[in-house]
C-alpha cells in the first residue's frame, strides 16, 4: 500500500518538475530517480501524462480544493529538495474515521498501521478534507520520538505552504490547514460541508452507474 502511494507521489512529482525532466534526459534515456531511502523509481517511458495524472488525483481526491492546490505546490517543493514523501492518509469519511479511531485504541492495530493517534469521529480535519498524513516523519518511541532527516524538511515545506503541524511529535505524521483558509467559520462547519459534498458525489456516482446499463440495454433493444 505504502509503496503504491510513494510511487504515485514520486510519479506526480516527476511529472510536475521540469528540472527533473531535463536531468533525466541528460543522465539516461529512462527517467530514473532515487526516491526515499535510495529506492529507485522508474517512470516507464510509455506512460503518458494523461495516464499518470489520475493516480495522484485519486490520492488527493476528496480533499478540499484549497488543500489540493497547496499540497501539489508543497510536493513540487519537496521534489526540488530531493524529498519524496508517502501520503498515508488524506480525506476520510466519518465511517473511515470511526475505523481509524477504533484502531488507534488497540495497540497492535495502531502499530501495524502506523497510527499515532486519532480524533473522535466527527471532529477530525481529515473529515473536512483539510488534513494529510505522511509516513516516516519521525522515529523512536513516544517520549524519545525524533524527526527523521526527511521529516524535518517536510515539516518546513508544509509550514511554508500554510499547513499547521498541529500536534508536533505527538502525532508527527499529521498536517492540516486552518478551516478559515478554506472559508469556514469552524472545524465543525468544514467537516459537515465536506461530508455532505462527499455523500452527494457518492449518490451521483451510484445513479450514473445504474443509469448506464439501462441505456446500453435500451440501445441494444432499439
Ligand atoms: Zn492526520
Amino acid at each position: 500500500m505504502r509503496k503504491t502511494v510513494l510511487l504515485s507521489a514520486c510519479v506526480f512529482i516527476a511529472l510536475a518538475s521540469p528540472v527533473f525532466a531535463v536531468k533525466a534526459k541528460k543522465d539516461t534515456d529512462v527517467p530514473v530517480r532515487k526516491g526515499k531511502k535510495g529506492k529507485i523509481v522508474v517512470v516507464p517511458e510509455t506512460e503518458t501524462t494523461a495516464k499518470r495524472a489520475p493516480r495522484i488525483n485519486q490520492r488527493l481526491a476528496g480533499l478540499h480544493p484549497q488543500t489540493q492546490v497547496k499540497m501539489k505546490a508543497a510536493l513540487k517543493d519537496m521534489d526540488r529538495i530531493g524529498v519524496c514523501p508517502a501520503i498515508t492518509s488524506a480525506y476520510r469519511s466519518t465511517a473511515q474515521q470511526h475505523d481509524i479511531y477504533r484502531c488507534a485504541h488497540r495497540h497492535r492495530c495502531r502499530v501495524q498501521r502506523g497510527i499515532f493517534s486519532a480524533r473522535k469521529p466527527g471532529t477530525s480535519l481529515h473529515e473536512a478534507g483539510l488534513a494529510v498524513d505522511f509516513a516516516d516523519i519521525a522515529h523512536g518511541k513516544k517520549r524519545h520520538r525524533q524527526l527523521t532527516q526527511d521529516g524535518r524538511k517536510i515539516v518546513k515545506v508544509m509550514q511554508k505552504h500554510g499547513f499547521k503541524w498541529r500536534y508536533g511529535l505527538k502525532d508527527p505524521a499529521h498536517f492540516e490547514l486552518d478551516p478559515s483558509a478554506a472559508g469556514y467559520k469552524s472545524e465543525k462547519a468544514a467537516i459537515t460541508a465536506a461530508q455532505i459534498r462527499e455523500a452527494k458525489q457518492r449518490l451521483a456516482t451510484r445513479k450514473a452507474a445504474s443509469v448506464e446499463p439501462k441505456q446500453k440495454a435500451r440501445r441494444r433493444s432499439a
